[in-house]
């Protein structure tokens, strides 16, 4: 049976940005196997592209803001438009924000409170102020190509050693005590296969077993399978969310970045007339839906929202759409550590809407803590180790979108 170092299950942006920075400390023999490296259903391929450090918790204020500057200084093969976050609030939430932001600017990222009148002198678009009790700019933030990053991690991991096998989905493991001591895989043919394999119905294709020294599970949305296969709890439940891609004539805002409404409608300028917009329903229920609703769910959604908050938005037409998936937690951070029970496994996952903004630091913090046994540049990346939800030392975060 054939013996490997670390064996990471998902080559998503997590799994390689892990990669990368394993072999950037020096490990050896690292292997990334994903039925799918192209990623159709990857939630890498399926987001909007949004990067922003302003939330809640210093953890992810601090992780996020490391791999924005990181983002930055590669901002022409990432992509990466550093023209921010607008975000307009309603009363029920406003206060908050205000505490938060003063959190975000002690930890050095930038965040301008504005009043709902400043929002309509600075954006003009923006022509209907009802509802709005305050609004928070962070000119830091911005927009980048997922895509470019994770290729970016993919190939300094590549050069470093690191070995992506595609076709391969990890199907079963063995546990001596409280190791794991294999895993099997199965390969898949094609890319049919590969996706209908996630959907829960391997092909019975040839199978292969590893011999792994130690094995993370960076499965994104299907995390909760490979913690299963682990014997380790389950944290993650994985909810679709729904992308509009639709058509202004009238409307140019490629000079902006994300525009976050008070009802939870986020949106930015896409390319050339287009614009993506994206609208999260509460209390969707978990599920493995990749379906899209297609101009019904931006009839009814989408357009609704931006027309009330701007008049020009009143003259919309629909092109197309994705869904995709959120791997949630229950507080709605991600998960980051070592497996309870299992001494050699560790977890990156769950990012819950937050896995490309996060993901250079959150590789970095886990090779860290892999190599050395303990954080290093992210002391409070320790407070993501799963063991969290059983302490009740939450980290919790809101989303609302
Ligand atoms: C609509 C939408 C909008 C979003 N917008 C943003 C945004 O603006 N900004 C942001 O930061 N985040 C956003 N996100 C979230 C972000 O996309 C995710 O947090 C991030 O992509 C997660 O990366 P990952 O590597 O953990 O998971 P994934 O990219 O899903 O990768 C997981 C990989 O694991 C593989 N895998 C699964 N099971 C197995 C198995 N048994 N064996 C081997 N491999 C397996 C899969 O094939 C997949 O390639 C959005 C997500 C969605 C759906």
């Amino acid at each position: 049976m054939e013996e490997v170092g670390t064996l990471i299950i998902g080559a998503g942006i997590a799994g390689s940005s892990l990669a990368m920075h394993l072999a950037d400390l020096g490990e050896e023999d690292v292997v990334v196997v994903d039925p799918d490296l192209a990623g159709v259903r990857s939630s890498s391929e399926l987001n909007a592209g949004g990067v922003r450090a302003t939330w809640w918790r210093e953890v992810n204020i601090e992780m996020c803001a490391h791999s924005i500057e990181y983002y930055g200084q590669h901002a022409e093969e990432f992509g990466f438009r550093e023209k921010g976050y607008l975000w307009l609030y309603g009363p029920e939430l406003w206060k908050g924000a205000t505490q938060h932001a003063q959190t975000q600017n002690a930890l050095g990222w930038p965040v301008e409170l504005l009043t709902a009148d400043e929002v309509v002198a600075r954006w003009p678009v923006i022509d209907n102020k009802e509802g709005i009790a305050g609004a928070t700019f962070s000119p830091r933030d911005g927009l980048i190509s997922p895509h470019a990053v994770k290729e970016h991690y993919r190939s300094r991991a590549r050069a470093g050693g690191v070995e992506f096998r595609d076709r391969r989905l990890a199907v079963g493991m063995d546990r001596d005590d409280d190791a794991i001591t294999q895993v099997r895989l199965c390969h898949i043919e094609d890319g049919l296969a590969a996706y209908r394999s996630l959907e829960g119905s391997p092909e019975d294709g040839p199978r292969e077993a590893l011999r792994p020294l130690r094995v993370v599970n960076a499965a994104g949305p299907w995390a909760a399978k490979i913690a299963r296969l682990m014997g380790g709890p389950v944290h993650s439940r994985a909810v679709r969310r729904q992308i509009s891609v639709f058509a202004s004539q009238d409307l140019d805002l490629s000079g902006q970045g994300m525009i976050v409404d008070t009802t939870g409608v986020y949106f930015h300028h896409e390319s050339g007339n287009l614009l993506l917009g994206g609208y999260s329903p509460p209390g969707d229920p978990p599920s493995y839906d990749f379906t899209y609703d297609g101009a019904a769910f931006f009839e009814s959604e989408i357009w609704p929202r931006l027309a009330a908050r701007m008049s020009v938005m009143d003259r919309l037409h629909h092109v197309h759409g994705w869904a995709g998936l959120y791997a949630l937690t229950p507080d709605n951070s991600a998960i980051l550590g070592g497996v309870e029970g299992v001494r050699n496994a560790f977890e990156i996952h769950s990012f819950s809407g937050r896995g490309i903004m996060q993901s250079y630091a959150a590789g970095l913090a886990l090779a860290e803590l892999i190599t050395t046994g303990r954080h290093q540049t992210f002391r409070r990346a320790e407070r993501l180790d799963a063991r969290r939800f059983a302490r009740g030392h939450e980290e919790p975060e809101d989303l609302h979108i």
